[in-house]
């Protein structure tokens, strides 16, 4: 998989130590720049941070509960001072969970108008078995965009139109840096989850992988919101992948095939070894085809 960083700011790991847990991303800071930082706790989303002369620029900002602990690690970083902009890559509480407190506290908070309507809503998927609440005013994206956009630092972020995950998927480029923030339009870490509900299907992880090779090169740091630091390459093979995977699903769905026979047949099975049993991930991506494609009647 891709390289990983230096890890600081953990208390006292040795060299060897450090490499030793890649790429089980360890409870610590990967440094991917002198100013540019992933913040990895246990149990949480990837977060990226850019510690700049106004303060601190967040991508996602971890879940409510993990919120206290965020702050800690923010605050660990050099020359930290106060979080004036933050990002929500999509809608899920994995990456808004920092919305209220940040909000509060006065932060602009940059999301696709999608991910805004998400967030003033409350949302309850057929599967999962979770209500999401609506979240307070204060706590919603409060600077929202539909195509692309830059900061007055010249931070590049854009849609991805293709809806990988949600229909509110956006990317978050450091030009200087070279370090492309996906969230979870890409997975970095097993069989990535597809939330059709709100407007992900696999035709989408297709396309945003096609559309997010154009954004890198050899040398881009892709930071996905799980698992390590990816490359180019990276989303080259992904793309090779999901484009057989897509494909086929889309012939079975065309023969009038069920969910549960798409899983039955298995046709993940030759990337099975390296990525984990796929049944939830192949039922899923099925079901979003229901939304984006008309079978033959
Ligand atoms: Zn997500």
């Amino acid at each position: 998989m891709g390289a990983a960083g230096v890890v600081v700011g953990a208390p006292a790991l040795k060299f060897g130590e450090v490499w030793a847990q890649a790429p089980a991303t360890p409870a610590g800071t990967v440094k991917l720049a002198e100013d540019l930082f992933i913040l990895t706790l246990p149990g949480e989303a990837n977060v990226i941070a850019q510690i700049d002369a106004k303060g601190v620029l967040l991508v996602d900002g971890g879940s409510a509960a993990g919120a206290d602990a965020l702050q800690k690690a923010v605050a660990s970083l050099p020359n930290a001072g106060t979080v004036h902009t933050l990002f929500n890559t999509h809608w899920h509480p994995e990456q808004t969970g920092s919305n209220e407190r940040l909000g509060k506290a006065g932060a602009t908070i940059i999301a696709h108008e999608n991910t805004r309507l998400w967030l003033q809503q409350n949302v309850t998927p057929p599967y999962g078995g979770k209500a999401f609440k609506k979240l307070s005013k204060i706590a919603q994206p409060n600077k929202t965009f539909y195509t692309t956009g830059k900061t007055d630092s010249d931070i590049r972020y854009g849609y991805v139109a293709d809806a990988p995950h949600t229909d509110g998927d956006i990317y978050v480029f450091f030009p200087k840096q070279n370090v492309l923030a996906v969230g979870d339009a890409v997975s970095g870490q097993g069989w990535p989850v597809v939330d059709w509900w709100t407007g992900g299907w696999i035709g989408g992880i297709v396309g945003g992988l096609n559309r997010l090779q154009t954004l890198a090169n050899a040398e881009t740091r892709i930071v996905p919101a799980r698992g390590p630091v990816l490359s180019l390459a990276d989303l080259r093979a992904q793309y090779e992948m999901f484009g057989k995977i897509n494909d086929q699903l889309n012939q079975m769905i065309n023969k009038g095939r069920s969910p549960s026979e798409a899983v039955e047949a298995k046709i993940t099975k030759e990337f099975d070894a390296k990525m984990g049993n796929s049944d939830e991930f192949v039922r899923r991506a099925f079901e979003s085809l229901w939304a984006y494609v008309s079978p033959d009647a």
